[in-house]
């Protein structure tokens, strides 16, 4: 192979790898920003628990305003029906008793399941708070070791950078480089190829004229595919 040629592939393999490193510093974010998406899901789970177990609280709480007025209520007729000297009004008001006896009554039972109900709520709190506990344990590692592969791209990168600019000098015609840039660019990658033992330029996949194949064999010039232009090496 050519030293010109060779320099080339050599340049364009820090090229691809250069592209390659580059791809990660734009995936890796998107990658930890999908972790963080994954806590969504727990966090609004948690939400949700809080706030049903709250609206059952406020349930319980207005239940026992109810029994409270009942109560009031109750104390209240039991002294009218004290001081009443009237036998049919005593047994209208003790019978008023007895109806707002029996809703305390119902009341209390409802109390009783809203509690059961709260207790219920309460462990779904508790659950909801250890998954989230568990998938920002999760998602912080993960988020951590996508940092640290990150962190370790973009070294590599400087340092692959740093290597390009070698190479670039090492390059003594301004024209061929010019030429591979443009090749590198337009070719997806694909400026310096291989062109087989059946003449096919591994760019593009044609084949290349007997001369043009000679000519990369022997390496007496530069040889460019017929069709895609990308230089070729034996
Ligand atoms: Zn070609």
């Amino acid at each position: 192979m050519r030293d010109d040629v060779k320099q080339l592939l050599a340049l364009q393999n820090t090229d691809q790898k250069i592209q390659a490193l580059e791809a990660e510093l734009v995936r890796i974010p998107q990658l930890q920003d999908a972790a963080k998406d994954r806590l969504a899901n727990d966090t609004l789970a948690l939400a949700t628990a809080k706030s049903n177990f709250q609206a059952n609280e406020i349930e319980i709480k207005n239940v026992e305003l109810d029994v409270g007025t009942r109560k009031n209520t109750i104390d209240r007729l039991k002294n009218q029906q004290f001081e009443t000297k009237k036998n049919d009004e005593y047994t209208k008001l003790g019978e008023e008793v007895v109806r707002y006896e029996n809703e305390v009554d119902k009341l209390e039972t409802r109390e009783l399941e809203l509690m059961e109900t709260a207790d219920d709520l309460r462990s779904r709190i508790t659950e909801a708070e250890q998954n989230l506990t568990k998938t920002q344990r999760l998602v912080d590692e993960e988020i951590a070791e996508l940092q640290a592969r990150l962190d370790e791209r973009k070294a590599g990168l400087t340092e692959t950078k740093t290597t390009r600019e070698t190479l670039v000098i090492q390059v003594d015609d301004e024209d061929l480089l010019d030429t591979y840039n443009r090749l590198y660019n337009k070719r997806e990658s694909q400026a310096v190829v291989r062109v087989t033992s059946e003449r096919s330029c591994t760019s593009c996949h044609v084949q290349v004229t007997p001369a043009t194949y000679a000519l990369a064999q022997s390496g007496a010039a530069i040889a460019y595919c017929d069709n895609c232009s990308a230089i070729l090496f034996p």
